[in-house]
């Protein structure tokens, strides 16, 4: 029996896995994983489908024209370097770009391995699944606290009031807050008397489990956070706790919300006034609170504006840096510190896209730019820090075809490009474009340390997992595959063998233990390896954030200046916009689908259809709509066809599908995903939709049609 993680996604689920004869024969919970206690979800037992997957890619292959064909690793990784390096000599480096996906920060080999070559590609056009997910809590981290990665996490242990807004736990089990099991720890906080309260168009699994839902109209929650801050300054209820004195620019967020009362908010909000006022009173009030917000809330026409309010919330309600609230970990491997002390805080706006001049943030360009940098000629900008016409790219554990706005139109611009390179396990709809494919070994044949992602636990753990399964002598890790690209690419000729060779060296396992040797706790990697199932290293300590502050003058930016200017520009007018008749759309979350990838495995695909379209009773029959009827839904970026599913889970005016699925695309190599093809919602979702400040997606509250076929 090997011990093990579940490397899938951030909850870092302990798993204990029984191979014998190469085969896996199950995955079950590890209860003695400290963190995890024995919890699992259902993809768990599918990384036994994914490792034995006769579609997973095990050979590298080159494209010719529509064939693939097998070659050597070492054919392959010239083809690749050479069109890279070919690329940028005949048009400059901004010509070559990157884009990395999700899984990159559940893999240790890409944390060492991909953030590296991305920036030794200095290229201005680096891309990544941020821009289409948590940037905006990134952006406001940045503002307000002085680093990136300050991103506070709910203290769920303590808790008495969990007010949670656009999030869906209980299905996510956590996002910028690793948190197994957490249908076993919301009971837990209502259990000792405290409550849960969840913000969001749609009646979630988190909102089923909790004391209460608020069905707020989406994209509205920056409005009804305003609101709710504007009880707490007029009914005299601030209270900055520890952070008192440590504050700068409060009057400035008092005078902005003081135009935003309940009242006003109420028609566009969908939220009434009495709920407004008894939720922001009942918050300030409570001993211990956290107000969280995640991918909902982000991923909006004002999530970055959500994001800060929500963050404003906690911290004049007394609530952030303090036990029950939202607090910072101390993680074993302590990135942000290691980042801070090399002066690596954050940056924003150092550069912009050419076509439609959107901000740079910590290296990256909003992805919904990414098209637009394909398809529109010109070179470099200097005067408007812009870059170069994209010709080359590469991605990595990545699909933005299915998981960027308007994928529909990046499928057609990424077909126009010179030369693409990817490092992925799967032929999909993203990777069905590349010249050369790299595929890196099983999940279940990599170690697995959580780099990125234990900074964000609810309590502190570390834990280091042994490769299950060893890797075939034919086959590449990633950090093997980007180690060896990145030498064939930045060495000359005589050089390269000496590189390649090096590349090889140079383990993630040997970084993690050097990381963990200069963090916070006296660990190092072989003493993590005498305790497989994982060390806890106790619950999150206040007073961190406000030991850390990295701002100028070690305050607490609570009211950015940007900030306060989108807010005047534009939360005004939409508090005031009449939306009367509009229908919007709002993505969903999946327990048994990892946004567009783990669609092939048939024990988490069987069974009723999911990618269903959810509508009001009111709204299906004015379209004469019944559940299973097929529904042509509609926006200025296109069309899809997928089934209703008539309920009053979501509000009138409001329907949801989920994301990552449309997998239907010729050239793809996934027999069991295009049996369940269901339609991609970023088929409709617009790359002209986005939060102003981040250039962040808004996928959630996208117009549309929708008309019965
Ligand atoms: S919640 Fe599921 S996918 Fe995520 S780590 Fe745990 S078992 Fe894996």
């Amino acid at each position: 029996m090997h011990i093990s993680t579940c490397p899938l996604c951030e909850a870092t689920c302990g798993i204990l896995v029984d191979v014998e004869d190469g085969q896996v024969r199950s995955i079950r919970g590890d209860h003695d994983d400290p963190f995890s206690r024995g919890y699992v979800c259902p993809k768990a037992t599918a990384l036994a489908d994914l490792h034995h997957d006769p579609d997973r890619i095990r050979t590298p292959l080159i494209r010719e024209g529509s064939r693939w064909r097998e070659v050597s690793w070492k054919d392959a990784l010239d083809r690749a370097a050479d069109g890279l390096a070919r690329t940028r000599r005949q048009y400059g480096r901004d010509a070559v770009a990157i884009y990395y996906g999700n899984p990159v920060a559940h893999n240790l080999g890409l944390m060492t391995h991909a953030l590296p070559f991305a920036r030794a590609l200095r290229t201005r056009n680096v891309y990544s699944a941020s821009s289409a997910d948590q940037l905006p809590q990134m952006l406001v981290a940045l503002r307000m606290f002085g680093h990136l990665g300050l991103i506070p996490v709910p203290d769920l242990e303590r808790t008495d009031f969990f007010l949670v807004f656009g999030a869906n736990p209980i299905v996510s089990n956590g996002s910028l807050m690793s948190a197994p099991g957490m249908g076993r720890r919301l009971r837990a906080i209502r259990a000792r008397g405290g409550r849960v309260v969840v913000v969001d168009p749609r009646r979630t699994e988190t909102a089923n489990a909790a004391d209460e839902h608020v069905a707020v109209r989406p994209g509205t929650d920056a409005l009804l956070l305003a609101a709710m801050l504007h009880v707490v300054f007029s009914e005299g209820l601030v209270n900055l706790g520890r952070l008192e004195g440590r504050v700068s620019n409060l009057d400035a967020i008092s005078a902005l919300v003081r135009g935003l009362p309940p009242e006003r908010v109420a028609r566009r909000t969908g939220v009434a006034p009495d709920t407004t006022r008894r939720l922001a009173a009942d918050f300030a009030r409570a001993k211990r609170a956290a107000c969280y917000g995640r991918v909902g809330l982000c991923t909006q026409r004002y999530g970055t504006l959500a994001s800060w309010l929500a963050q404003a919330l906690n911290l004049v309600t007394g609530h952030l840096d303090e036990e029950g609230g939202m607090m910072l970990t101390t993680p074993a491997v302590d990135v942000v510190a290691i980042l801070s002390r090399l002066g690596l805080r954050g940056t924003y706006d150092r550069w912009r896209s050419r076509a439609r001049k959107l901000p740079e943030f910590g290296g990256e360009l909003p992805v919904a730019a990414l098209a637009d940098e394909i398809e529109t000629g010109g070179s470099a900008n200097e005067e408007h820090r812009t870059g170069t016409q994209i010709r080359a790219l590469v991605t990595i554990a990545g699909n933005p075809v299915l998981s960027a706005p308007n994928g529909s139109r990046l499928d057609r611009a990424l077909g126009t490009l010179e030369h693409v390179v990817s490092v992925d396990p799967y032929l999909n709809e993203t990777t069905r474009h590349a010249h050369v494919l790299l595929p890196p070994a099983s999940p279940l044949s990599r170690a697995h340390y959580d780099l990125a992602l234990y900074a964000f636990s609810v309590r502190n753990v570390a834990k280091y997992s042994e490769p299950v399964i060893a890797r075939q002598p034919a086959e590449r890790h990633d950090w093997e595959i980007i180690g060896e690209l990145g030498a064939r690419m930045f060495t000359p000729g005589l050089l390269r063998p000496l590189a390649v060779r090096a590349a090889r060296t140079l383990r993630p396992e040997r970084l993690v233990d050097a990381l963990l040797r200069i963090g916070p706790y006296p660990l190092t990697l072989a003493k993590l390896r005498e305790h497989p199932h994982g060390v806890d290293l106790g619950p999150l300590e206040p007073g961190r954030l406000v030991a850390r502050i990295a701002t100028a003058d070690r305050k607490v930016v609570v009211a950015p200046g940007d900030f306060l200017q989108e807010a005047r520009d534009r939360l005004f007018v939409e508090a005031d916009r009449d939306m009367t008749g509009e229908l919007v759309l709002i993505g969903r979350r999946q327990l048994r689908s990892n946004n567009s990838w783990m669609h092939n495995s048939q024990r988490l695909v069987k069974g009723p259809r999911v990618c269903t379209l959810l509508i009001h009773p009111e709204d299906a029959a004015s379209r004469k709509l019944a559940t299973g009827d097929l529904a042509e839904l509609g926006s200025t970026a296109g069309t899809v066809l997928v089934p209703v599913e008539v309920t009053d889970a979501v509000l009138p005016g409001v329907v949801s599908l989920p994301h990552g699925w449309g997998h239907d695309r010729d050239g793809i190599r996934l027999r069991i995903a295009r049996e369940h093809a269901g339609a991609s919602i970023n088929d409709v979702t617009s790359d002209l939709h986005l939060d102003t400040l981040s250039g962040t997606a808004a996928f959630n509250g996208t117009a549309v049609t929708v008309r019965r076929v």
